[in-house]
C-alpha cells in the first residue's frame, strides 16, 4: 500500500512544488517507487520534472473529472526517475465542474486507489489556497508535510491550515495527520530565521522534521533544465538537503 503525502500550504511561493519534486526525486534515489501528483493548475511540479505541460494529451483535470483514469493519463519523469500525474491550466476549471459531482472531495482519492500498489509513495503538490482542489488532496492523504519559511508572517498562515487539516480529519478523513513542518529557504545567517525555528521547535516538538533546507540558488535553477535539484546537482546544499529529507521521511513512516 501506498503511502500518500500531501504537500500543503496556503500561502504561495513558500516551497511546496520545489519540495514535491525534490522529495519524490530524493526518494526515487533510495529505491522507493514514487507517484508525483500535480493538482496545482500552474502546473510547475509538471514542469520542474520534465514533462511539457502545454503538450499533455490528458491531465489530472480528465481524471479528477471521471473522463480518464491514472494508468492512462500518468507520464514518467526521465529526469526524476519518478512517475507524474501531469497537470496545467485546465485544472482551474475543476474547481468549479466538481461541485456538481457527486463525492467532490474524495474524487482524487478514488482515482488513485486505481495504483495503490504500484507505489511506495504519493506526493501531492498542492496549490496556495484551500480550495476544493486541496481539499481532494488532504481527503486522499494519510498525512500532510507543511514547508514554511522561517519568517515571521510564516506563522500567521499556519493556524488556519491547521485547523483546516483538523476538520478534514473529523469529518471526511480520518486517516489524516500533519507528519512534519519542513523548514525551507533557510538562511542560516538570519538571526530571525534561528528564532523562528526554535520557536517552531518549542510549539510543534516532533512535529518539525529535523532536517532544514537551505536557500540554495541551484534548487531554484534546476526547474527551467526540467530537472529536480536533487539530480541536476546533486552534490550542492540544497540537494543533499532533500536527499537527506528522503531518508528522514523514509524512517519516519515506520513509526507512523
Ligand atoms: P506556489 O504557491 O506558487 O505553488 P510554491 O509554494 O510551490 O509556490 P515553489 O515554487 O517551490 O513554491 O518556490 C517558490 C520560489 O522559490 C521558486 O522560484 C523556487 O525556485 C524558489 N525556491 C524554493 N525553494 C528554494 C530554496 N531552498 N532555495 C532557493 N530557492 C528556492
Ligand atoms: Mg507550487
Amino acid at each position: 500500500m501506498a503511502r500518500i503525502f500531501c504537500v500543503a500550504n496556503q500561502k504561495g511561493g513558500v516551497g511546496k512544488t520545489t519540495t514535491s519534486v525534490n522529495l519524490a526525486a530524493g526518494l526515487a534515489k533510495l529505491g522507493q517507487r514514487v507517484l508525483l501528483v500535480d493538482l496545482d493548475p500552474q502546473g510547475n511540479a509538471t514542469m520542474g520534472a520534465g514533462i511539457n505541460k502545454a503538450e499533455l494529451k490528458a491531465s489530472i483535470y480528465e481524471v479528477l473529472l471521471g473522463m480518464s483514469d491514472v494508468k492512462t493519463v500518468r507520464i514518467h519523469s526521465e529526469t526524476g526517475r519518478f512517475d507524474v500525474l501531469p497537470a496545467n491550466r485546465e485544472l482551474a476549471g475543476a474547481e468549479v465542474e466538481m461541485v456538481e459531482l457527486d463525492n467532490r472531495e474524495k474524487r482524487l482519492k478514488d482515482a488513485l486507489a486505481d495504483v495503490d500498489g504500484e507505489y511506495d509513495f504519493m506526493l501531492i503538490d498542492c496549490p496556495p489556497a484551500l480550495s476544493m482542489l486541496t481539499l481532494n488532496g488532504l481527503c486522499a492523504a494519510n498525512g500532510v508535510i507543511i514547508p514554511m519559511q522561517c519568517e515571521y508572517y510564516a506563522l500567521e498562515g499556519l493556524s488556519d491550515l491547521v485547523n483546516t487539516i483538523k476538520k478534514v480529519h473529523a469529518k471526511l478523513n480520518p486517516d489524516l495527520k500533519i507528519i512534519g513542518l519542513l523548514r525551507v529557504m533557510f538562511d542560516t545567517r538570519m538571526t530571525l530565521s534561528q528564532q523562528v525555528s526554535s520557536q517552531l521547535e518549542q510549539h510543534f516538538g516532533d512535529k518539525v522534521f529535523r532536517t532544514i533546507i537551505p536557500r540554495n540558488v541551484r534548487l531554484a535553477e534546476a526547474p527551467s533544465y526540467g530537472m529536480p535539484g536533487v539530480n541536476f546537482d546533486p552534490s550542492s546544499k540544497g540537494a543533499q538537503a532533500y536527499i537527506a529529507f528522503g531518508a528522514e521521511m523514509v524512517a519516519r513512516i515506520k513509526t507512523l
